[in-house]
């Protein structure tokens, strides 16, 4: 914390949201804004199709893959992931760099290597993070909720639940985890950290 003679001065600290498949992160997130429109999450750039009602600029920016490899070659992502070995993802860097300076309350939600990533390239960017882990109540609640999706066939949720296994056990990488009994409690507790990182007080 607090490196006042990095390159970049930004103001709060990026906080970096990351958790294992199906734990709820994109709903807490999502109640984190309701009641705190303030906050700013960044808009990953995909090379994988629109779903149905998912907007340009608004879910992801939409693009091809000659496009985001010209981007990235070109620097202008803060991180980059193939993700189930198909699609690349990315985290446009100019926008996060933005909201910092403007000490605007910035969230990444990203996949545990695109955290790991952040994690290797920050300091040289002067970017100044805190890791955030949502957590689900138990192994057990994860496979639970998993399951009850149900929008998966057996051989892709025996894949997801192995990758939450691994996911899981990247916790102790981090600098706060958040146990996402309640999505309300776990959002108040999200609210809590960004408060504290930014200098925001009451609530
Ligand atoms: P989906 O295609 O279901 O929206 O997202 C698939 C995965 O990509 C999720 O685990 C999500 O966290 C991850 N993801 C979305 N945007 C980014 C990004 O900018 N960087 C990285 N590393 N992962 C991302």
């Amino acid at each position: 914390a607090g490196h006042s003679d990095s390159a970049h001065s930004t103001g709060g600290r990026l906080i970096v949201l990351t958790g294992p498949t199906a734990v709820g992160k994109g709903t807490v997130e999502a109640a984190l804004l309701a009641k705190h429109p303030e906050v700013w999450v960044s808009v990953s750039a995909t090379t994988r199709e629109p779903r149905p009602g998912e907007v340009n600029g608004v879910n992801y920016w939409f693009m091809s893959e000659a496009e985001f490899v010209r981007k990235e070659q070109e620097g202008k992502f803060l991180e980059t992931a193939v993700v189930h070995g198909m699609a690349h993802y990315g985290t446009p860097l100019q926008p996060v760099l933005d909201h910092l300076a403007a000490n605007t309350p910035t969230i990444l939600e990203i996949d545990l290597q695109g955290a790991r990533r952040v994690k290797q390239e920050a300091s040289q960017m002067g970017l100044d993070v805190v890791y955030v882990f949502i957590a689900p109540p138990s192994y057990e609640e994860l496979v639970r909720r998993l399951i009850g999706r149900g929008t998966e066939n057996e051989e892709q949720r025996a894949k997801r639940l192995e990758t939450a296994k691994v996911e899981l056990a990247a916790e102790p990488e981090f600098d706060v985890v958040i146990v996402n009994n309640t999505v309300d409690q776990a959002a108040d507790d999200l609210w809590k950290v960004i408060a504290e990182e930014y200098g925001i007080s009451g609530d």
